[in-house]
C-alpha cells in the first residue's frame, strides 16, 4: 500500500468547504485593499531562497526540499514561503512603471522539511501579500489592518497581534554590538546551536524555542532600545496609525522573526489554545529585499498565514463549520424509462444552475431515497411510468413534508 509522504496531507470532500470559505474571505480581503493575485512557480532556483530568505537561517539551513534537477549542475528548491518569489516575479517582468506601490497577494503550497506536529506540516498552505515601493509607516498599518480584518473575518476572537520594530542598516550593528556583549556573559548557558548563532546570526538567539535560551532571550537587550531616530519615529507613527485604525496590538520585543530580509516593523499574529504552534500569522518590513535579488531599492512589507493553523484556531472558537454544498434535487426513478427521462430533467437542471442528482447505481427506490436523505437533498421528485406518461409529477419538499405538483417538461426550481 503505497501512503502519502510524512508531513503531507489529504484534504478531502467535507473539509474543503471550509478551506474554500477561509480562501474566497482571504481573496475579498485583499482585493478590498486593493491587492492583486499573484501565482509564481511552484519550483525555483535553489539561489533565490538562498539569498532572499538567507543562508544563516533554519529554513535555508535545515527545511527546504532542494534536488538536483535533470539539467546537469543545476539545484532546484521547492518554494519554502512565497516573498522571495514574488519580489523575483516584480524584478523579471520589470513591473517599475506600475501606479506604486505594488500589491500582490496570494494563497500557495509551501515546502518545509520540519518534525510534523499539530500546526506544523512538511506541505502547508499560505495566504500572504506583498507591498512594495513605500517605505511610509501607512503602509505597514495597512497590511496588519488586512491581515487583522481577515482574522476578524474567520471569526477568530481569541488571537492577539504582538507588533515590535527591529531596526534598519543603520541602528542594527550597534544593537547586535549590546546583543553579542550580554550573550558572551551567558555563553556557558546557551544550547550548542545557540553557540554558532552567536557567531553567524546573533538577532536569531532571541528566536530559540530552548527553554534556557528562551529565558535568556527574555532580559536580552530589546531592539526598541536600540533603534535609530529614524527606525523610532516610523515605528511610534504605526503605532499611533494602528490606533486610529482600531486596531489592537502589544509591544512584544520578543518577536524577530525567522527571516533574514527583515527590517524595522516585525509582527506576529498569536492565537490561544491552539497548542505550541500558535502562531497564525508572520510579517513585517523588508527593505534590503529587492536589491538583494538584484533589483532597484524598492522597500516592501508582507505577512504570511498558514491555513492549517486557522483551521485549529477556527475550530477553537467555534466558526470551522462550514457545510458542503447539498443537492436542492434528487430525482429518484423506478423502471429504465424513467431513468433515462431523469437524466434528461437532472441535465436540465444543472444547465439551469442547480445541484441536482439522479441515481447512477441502478438501485432500488428504497436505496435512492435513502442516498437522497444522506446527502440531504432539500426536494424529491420520484419517477415511475405514470409520471412519464402523464409527465406530471411530485415535487416533495424534504424540509417542510410538503408537495405540489409539476411538469416534468418545464418545472423550475
Ligand atoms: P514558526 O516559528 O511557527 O516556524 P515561521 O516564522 O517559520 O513560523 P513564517 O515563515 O513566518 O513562519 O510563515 C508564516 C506562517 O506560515 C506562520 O505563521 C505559520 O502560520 C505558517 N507556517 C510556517 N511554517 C509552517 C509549517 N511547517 N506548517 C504549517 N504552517 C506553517
Ligand atoms: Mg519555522
Amino acid at each position: 500500500m503505497i501512503q502519502k509522504i510524512k508531513g503531507t496531507m489529504d484534504i478531502l470532500p467535507e473539509e474543503t468547504p471550509l478551506f474554500r470559505y477561509m480562501e474566497g474571505i482571504m481573496r475579498e480581503e485583499a482585493e478590498k485593499y486593493g491587492f492583486g493575485e499573484i501565482r509564481t512557480p511552484t519550483f525555483e532556483n535553489t539561489e533565490l531562497f538562498v539569498r532572499g530568505v538567507g543562508d544563516t537561517t533554519d529554513v535555508v539551513q535545515k527545511e527546504m526540499y532542494t534536488f538536483a534537477d535533470r539539467d546537469e549542475g543545476r539545484s532546484i528548491t521547492l518554494r519554502p514561503e512565497g516573498t522571495a518569489s514574488v519580489a523575483r516575479a516584480l524584478i523579471e517582468n520589470g513591473r517599475y512603471g506600475d501606479p506604486m506601490p505594488l500589491k500582490y497577494y496570494y494563497i500557495i503550497n509551501c515546502f518545509r522539511h520540519e518534525a510534523p506536529q499539530a500546526g506544523r506540516s512538511r506541505e502547508f498552505f499560505q495566504f500572504g501579500t506583498e507591498m512594495f515601493g513605500a517605505d511610509s509607516p501607512a503602509a505597514d498599518a495597512t497590511s496588519i489592518a488586512l491581515a487583522a480584518s481577515v482574522l476578524r473575518r474567520l471569526g477568530l476572537k481569541n488571537v492577539k497581534l504582538h507588533l515590535n520594530s527591529i531596526g534598519c542598516k543603520s541602528c542594527r550593528p550597534n544593537y547586535r554590538g549590546a546583543l553579542v556583549e550580554y550573550y558572551k556573559s551567558h555563553e556557558s548557558e546557551i544550547c550548542d546551536t545557540c553557540k554558532k548563532r552567536l557567531v553567524t546570526n546573533p538577532l536569531r538567539l532571541l528566536d530559540c524555542k530552548n527553554p534556557e535560551c528562551a529565558a535568556l532571550a527574555a532580559a536580552a537587550p530589546r531592539t526598541l532600545d536600540h533603534l535609530c531616530p529614524d527606525c523610532r519615529a516610523h515605528f511610534d507613527s504605526l503605532c499611533r496609525m494602528l490606533d486610529a485604525m482600531g486596531v489592537e496590538y502589544v509591544i512584544d520585543p520578543a518577536i524577530v522573526r525567522g527571516l533574514d530580509y527583515y527590517t524595522r516593523t516585525v509582527f506576529e499574529f498569536v492565537a490561544e489554545g491552539i497548542g505550541a504552534q500558535s502562531t497564525v500569522c508572520g510579517g513585517g518590513r523588508y527593505d534590503g529585499l529587492v536589491e538583494e535579488l538584484g533589483g532597484p531599492a524598492l522597500p516592501g512589507i508582507g505577512f504570511a498565514m498558514g491555513l492549517t493553523r486557522l483551521v485549529l484556531a477556527m475550530r477553537e472558537c467555534g466558526t470551522a463549520d462550514i457545510e458542503p454544498a447539498r443537492p436542492v434535487l434528487y430525482i429518484a426513478a423506478l423502471g429504465a424509462r424513467a431513468a433515462e427521462c431523469a437524466l434528461g430533467i437532472t441535465e436540465r437542471l444543472r444547465r439551469e444552475g442547480h445541484i441536482v442528482e439522479c441515481d447512477l447505481m441502478g438501485r432500488s427506490l428504497k436505496a435512492q431515497m435513502k442516498y437522497a436523505n444522506k446527502k440531504g437533498a432539500r426536494y424529491t421528485l420520484i419517477l415511475g411510468d405514470n409520471e412519464i406518461d402523464t409527465g406530471v409529477a411530485a415535487l416533495r419538499d424534504m424540509e417542510r413534508s410538503e408537495q405540489r405538483e409539476v411538469r416534468l417538461a418545464d418545472f423550475t426550481l
